[in-house]
C-alpha cells in the first residue's frame, strides 16, 4: 500500500483546506459582527422594554451564548485546519497517525481535517 498521497492529492487537498480556512474566517467575522453589535446595543443604554421583556431578554442572550459558541468551534476548526496545512507540507498529510495507512480520499474531501482513518475515529469516539 502506498505511504503517502501524490503531490497532485496534496495541491488538490492545500486548495480545499485553504478554502475552507476563508469560509472559516468570514464566519468567524459575521459572528464577531454580530456579537458586537447586540453588545454595543446593549451599552449604549438602548435597552427600552427589556425590563417588560424579560422572554426577549433570555432569549437574546442564548442568541449570543450560542453565537459564541459557534466561534469558539471555528477557531478550533481554523486550528485544525492550519495543523492540516503543516501536515501537507512535511508530507504526513492524509495519514492516519495511528495506524499509518492513507484515509480514504472521500473522507479528506468532506473533512480535509482528519488525523485519523474512519475506524481508527470510531474507535477513539467509543472510548
Ligand atoms: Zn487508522
Amino acid at each position: 500500500m502506498k505511504k503517502k498521497l501524490n503531490k497532485k492529492d496534496l495541491t488538490v487537498f492545500k486548495k480545499i483546506i485553504i478554502n475552507k480556512k476563508e469560509e472559516v474566517l468570514d464566519d468567524i467575522k459575521h459572528i464577531s459582527e454580530d456579537t458586537l453589535k447586540k453588545s454595543q446595543k446593549e451599552a449604549s443604554g438602548d435597552i427600552s422594554g427589556y425590563t417588560y421583556h424579560m422572554a426577549d431578554v433570555a432569549t437574546d442572550s442564548y442568541d449570543r451564548e450560542f453565537s459564541l459558541g459557534i466561534a469558539s468551534n471555528d477557531r478550533e476548526l481554523l486550528y485544525e485546519l492550519d495543523d492540516a496545512l503543516k501536515r501537507i507540507e512535511d508530507g504526513t498529510f492524509g495519514i492516519c497517525e495511528d495506524c499509518k495507512i492513507i484515509i480514504a480520499k472521500t473522507r479528506l474531501k468532506a473533512v480535509p481535517q482528519a488525523r485519523f482513518c474512519i475506524k481508527c475515529q470510531e474507535k477513539r469516539e467509543k472510548k
